[in-house]
């Protein structure tokens, strides 16, 4: 029971230093390649508009939470 805690808190850990040095991650729709292919022509990635990249899941969640907390105090 401990390991597991300890890896699920090592693994949490890595993600947030994964997200602060790399708050870009490669769109997982089009595997980073910025198109996509669909009814047998490739268009431009919807998810990522053709830029092949994303904000990680955890960058958005900090940068939301940090608004908030700016809104929120003076
Ligand atoms: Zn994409």
């Amino acid at each position: 029971m401990w390991v597991a805690m300890a890896a699920v808190v090592a693994w949490l850990g890595g993600y947030a230093v994964l997200c602060a040095l790399r708050p870009f991650g490669p769109c997982r729709r089009c595997r980073g390649t910025g198109e996509i292919e669909r009814f047998r022509k490739t268009r431009t990635c919807p998810r990522c508009r053709g830029k092949k990249l994303r904000l990680r899941l955890g960058r958005r969640a900090h940068n939301s939470w940090r608004r908030t907390h700016a809104a929120g105090s003076r």
